[in-house]
């Protein structure tokens, strides 16, 4: 039996086009004692890989990644078949996989699958613990979110306003702008697209910043460091607009001073110990309402770099994800 993956077969200048990619397939031979077969269901794409496509990723070997799959056969008797599990084998559309590289999982029926691919995943955890423990989020401060209608940004916002903050949120259509008022709630929205962003964030920012939850950098990172409270902070998530190369420099950082600004780095990787926490208040959050999501799902395996290079013109409203079986 064959099944497809997805090269890097040249490094990409700029933003990555078609041509830097090749679907191949492979051989692939019925799982060995202590091995499984994984059906790809659901991919994501993420901004990460655009840097990694530079030099981590090797070429002529299947593209990294993450997703959600099915056994379909089994040599492990921990993952039996039907078992849905996550996993981290890379755009791979069948794969063999030592059983206990994937984790089982039992996903709650009254939510659908493809949460767990963001709100219930790892964009979902990165903008709770980045705005919770690296934003040290208090009750009712004023925050501003960037890429505030993709994966990471539409839940940060919501999980401000759960706190009963005062959310601006900065997006690139008025698609995504319509949706964060209307939907996610929120009490402003900025489209840095077709307005002058600092004179827009000074406008619907009359207390200041107590916590900017950064995904962008360059001109976002500008416009909002002299809009910062004293002890105010930055969690520095993603500066998606360096992604393709040079971006636009930052001149403000000196803003930081008097202000007392923290910026901090963060992975989601760093919280583990919230996963549990997490888990049971998203779910909660999700199953009253008070999570709203919006999905872009590109149908087919193949259509997978297609996807990831339309993070960078921001195609997807909430978290971009590729459909490969159903
Ligand atoms: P996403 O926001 O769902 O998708 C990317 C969005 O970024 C696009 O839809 C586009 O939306 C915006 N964008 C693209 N190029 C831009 C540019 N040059 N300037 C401004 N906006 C641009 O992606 P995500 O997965 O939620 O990731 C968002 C950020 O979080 C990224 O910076 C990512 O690296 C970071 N992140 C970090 C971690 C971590 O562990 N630290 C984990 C996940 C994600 P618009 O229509 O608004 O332009």
């Amino acid at each position: 039996m064959q099944a497809r993956q997805i090269h890097l077969i040249r490094r990409p200048k700029g933003v990555p086009v078609a041509e830097d990619f090749k679907i191949v397939s492979v051989d692939l031979a019925d799982p060995q004692a202590g091995e499984v077969e994984v059906e790809a269901l659901l991919l994501s794409v993420d901004p990460y890989m655009r840097p990694r496509l530079n030099a981590d990723q090797a070429l002529h070997e299947a593209m990294l990644g993450t997703g959600i799959g099915r056994i379909v056969k089994s040599r492990d008797p921990a993952v039996p078949e039907g078992t849905l599990v996550r996993h981290a084998a890379g755009m791979r559309e069948r794969f063999l996989s030592a059983g206990n590289a994937v984790r089982i999982l039992r996903p709650d029926p009254a939510l659908p699958l493809s949460v767990y691919m963001h709100a219930l995943g790892g964009t979902g955890l990165t903008a709770y613990g980045g705005l919770l423990k690296i934003g040290a989020l208090q009750e009712g401060e004023q925050v501003v979110v960037s890429t505030a209608g993709g994966a990471v940004g539409s839940v940060a916002v919501q999980i401000a306003k759960i706190r009963q903050c005062h959310v601006v949120g900065i997006t690139g259509s008025d698609g995504k702008l319509a949706w964060l008022l209307e939907q996610a709630g929120i009490d402003a929205a900025i489209n840095y697209r077709t307005q002058d962003l600092s004179a827009a964030l000074a406008a619907v920012t009359p207390k200041g910043i107590d916590v900017y939850f950064e995904n962008v950098g360059g001109a976002h990172l500008d416009a909002s460091l002299p809009r910062m409270n004293v002890n105010g902070r930055i969690p520095l998530c993603g500066m998606i607009s360096t992604y393709n190369g040079a971006g636009e420099g930052v001149n403000n950082l000196s803003e930081m001073i008097y202000r007392r600004v923290r910026m901090q780095g963060f992975v989601s990787t760093d919280f583990a110990s919230l996963s549990d926490q997490f888990v049971e208040d998203m779910t909660a959050w999700l199953k009253a309402g008070q999570i709203k999501y919006q999905e872009t799902v590109i149908p087919g395996f193949e259509s997978t770099p297609e996807a990831l290079i339309g993070l960078f013109s921001g195609r997807n409203s909430g978290k971009m994800l590729v459909s490969v079986c159903n």
